[in-house]
């Protein structure tokens, strides 16, 4: 019998807290504001945008869209964020990823004032996740913490296995799970004999962007199952990186898709915005 890790649940419960700290804040003349900066006309971007926004109205959080058109260069999107780090009313910036391709991602995120890099990807800030000495950590990896932390899932002296090495989920969630004093294994594309190493798994973590890529033939009998794909099946239908169906049963707990990690995502992006907003305000 497995419990399935109900990402709204936990979603709602944080989202409580920040909205009473959010007001806290403001009686103290502190008012948290997010700049959310589009660039260009992609209909799943602007999806996430307006979920951000939405996201900031519930919970007090104040919202600034700055939308720019396609052809926007790299010099007039740095010339943005330049003023918005200057900004008082701005405690926390994001741009919304991808960029149109004329654009030099890795300059316009390095522009970002680590103090108001929300997302967490500056190298400043991946670097204090490194040294476990941080403030704001990357919102899909904080996201899993605070779930397996809501549903008392021990982290300490577990073998967590992360299925993925990127800067932006992988990598940081194997750093958050070490600062949780857990055992890390990270595989990828070139990782030998990978069920081996996942079927040691107390906690596995899948990152690989293939819908049902992990099945139960990798999975520990009582394993803790996390989820971060956001894929298509073979009829379009939203999916993860874990088989579901396959795999639950094998599973102590488990995070479905969609449900799972994603809400918590966007949940973590308000928490770094109110620390930003106590840091700097
Ligand atoms: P990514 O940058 O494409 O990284 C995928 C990782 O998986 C890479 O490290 C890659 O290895 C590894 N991989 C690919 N094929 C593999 C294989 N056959 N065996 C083992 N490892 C393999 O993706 P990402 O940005 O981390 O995202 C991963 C998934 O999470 C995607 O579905 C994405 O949409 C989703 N996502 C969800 C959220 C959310 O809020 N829920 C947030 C971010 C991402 P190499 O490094 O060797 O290439």
């Amino acid at each position: 019998m497995y419990t399935k890790i109900d990402g709204k649940e936990v979603s709602a419960a944080v989202r409580g807290q920040i909205a009473r700290q959010v007001q806290e804040l403001k009686e103290k003349g502190v008012e948290p504001g997010l700049a959310v900066i589009i660039v260009g006309n992609d209909p799943a971007s602007r999806v996430y945008v307006n979920n951000k926004k939405k996201a900031c109205e519930q919970t007090g959080i104040n919202s600034f869209e700055y939308a720019m058109p396609e052809d926007t260069t790299t010099e007039e999107l740095i010339s943005l964020i330049e003023k918005l780090n200057k900004d008082d009313k701005v405690s926390g910036i994001l741009c919304q990823l991808p960029v149109p391709k004329q654009i030099d991602e890795k300059k316009v995120l390095n522009s970002i004032d680590p103090k108001k890099d929300v997302d967490a990807f500056h190298p400043v800030n991946s670097g204090k996740v490194m040294i476990g000495d941080y403030s704001f950590a990357p919102c899909t990896p904080a996201g899993m913490i605070e779930m397996l932390k809501y549903y008392n899932i021990p982290i300490e002296g577990k073998h967590c296995v992360v299925i993925g090495r990127s800067n932006i989920v992988g990598k940081p969630m194997a750093m958050l799970m070490l600062k949780n004093n857990a055992t890390v294994t990270v595989c990828h594309s070139k990782t030998a004999n990978l069920k081996e190493i996942t079927k040691q798994a107390d906690i596995l973590v899948a990152a690989v962007g293939k819908p049902k890529f992990v099945t139960a033939d990798m999975v520990k009998d009582g394993a803790v199952v996390l989820d971060v794909g956001m894929d298509r099946d073979e009829n379009g239908k939203l999916c993860g990186d874990v088989d579901f169906a396959d795999v639950c049963e094998k599973t102590s707990f488990i995070t479905p898709v969609p449900g799972g990690v994603g809400p918590m995502t966007i949940t973590m992006l308000l928490k770094n915005t109110l620390l930003a907003a106590e840091n700097n305000g």
